[in-house]
């Protein structure tokens, strides 16, 4: 980890990060030191100092200071591992598309020879079949991937670099469903939900894009949006094809662009109805901005510890949910 984190740092100089976002230094400061205006603060005298050398920056006049990791996660307000993954995807370079489409299409071609996928597609409550092939939905079985594709003539690195093995070789999706996310018809990363006990939810280390399939749901005036993809297939399936879903209920910038780019809009917020109280956190916190961008906002609410995927799974109808809907409240 440790090592993995100087590297990411060599890798991307915090200099060369901070130019690539428009800071600019006004004048130097010592030997290796740049000063400029503090972009965490408001100034009008500059007191930012990057120290190329060292890879550190200092803020006399918030007092704040760290390394390039630090420094995102001051400007951007994320976590840690947010910033960390943040960085990577920055640094990930953009896949071959045909290497992409190749990867998806021997997924699906898996989908339906592995008996443990389509046993818990069924679990999930998906079972119409144009609907599974127009989301282009496969399986990644693991242990095969690698094999596939070099027999296809990519190269370790180039599959390295698209984050679809480790350094090991080993496939990075192994017993998950997948659902290949696309914007502009271009497949942009993969989403894997795991079918076994390993952690449910994954994504290649680059951007999730933007809302899934909003070429397709943008020209609604009234839009669902749903945490899961799981959650949008079975609305999907049940008629409601003004389904999005930001997969995860914490909105990327563009993503909150997009829901908010038409006024009048009104977003419903279908979101996990955990016990622990995340999921209602998460939507009124969303409703509110959204709101205040201009957008009305409803929260639905589901029957106790359900999403809208294991509501319908336990046998709802579209009539059920459309009364959830009719009954959806204004924060
Ligand atoms: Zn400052």
């Amino acid at each position: 980890m440790a090592e993995n984190l100087e590297r990411l740092k060599q890798r991307l100089p915090l200099l060369e990060y901070l130019r690539r976002h428009h800071w600019s230094p006004r004048r130097r400061g010592g030997r290796q030191e740049l000063v400029g205006l503090c972009p965490l603060h408001r100034e009008t005298r500059p007191s930012f100092y990057v120290n190329a050398h060292k890879n550190l920056f200092y803020c006399h006049g918030c007092g704040r200071g760290g390394d390039l990791i630090r420094f995102v996660e001051l400007s951007q307000g994320l976590s840690f591992r947010q910033s960390v993954a943040q960085l990577e995807r920055e640094l990930a370079p953009e896949p071959d598309a045909h290497l992409l489409e190749e990867t998806a299409a021997f997924y699906r071609w898996q989908l339906d020879r592995r008996p443990e996928a389509v046993a818990y597609l069924r679990q999930r409550g998906l079972q119409d079949p144009d609907l599974i092939e127009e989301l282009g939905l496969g399986y990644a079985a693991g242990g095969n991937l690698h094999r596939h594709l070099a027999g296809r003539g990519y190269g370790f690195d180039q599959l390295l670099e698209a984050g679809l093995i480790n350094g090991q070789g080993h496939d990075t999706f192994c017993r998950r469903v997948i659902f290949p996310c696309r914007q502009q018809g271009r497949i942009l990363n993969f989403y894997g939900r795991s079918i076994g006990a390993a952690f449910p939810h994954r994504l290649l280390p680059r951007s999730k894009g933007g809302l899934f399939a909003w070429e397709s749901v943008g020209h609604f005036s009234r839009v669902i949006l749903a945490e899961g993809l799981f959650d949008l297939a079975v609305l999907w399936q049940a008629g409601f094809r003004n389904t999005t879903c930001a997969i995860g209920a914490h909105l990327t910038p563009a993503q909150f662009a997009q829901l908010s780019d038409r006024p009048g809009r009104l977003v419903y917020l279908a979101f996990d109805q955990d016990p622990n109280q995340a999921g209602q956190q998460a939507d009124h916190q969303l409703a509110r901005r959204l709101e205040s961008a201009g957008v009305g906002a409803r929260i639905v609410a589901l029957p106790p510890e359900h999403d809208p995927n294991s509501y319908f799974a336990a046998g709802a109808t579209a009539a059920d949910f459309a009364r959830c809907l009719e009954k959806a409240e204004t924060p």
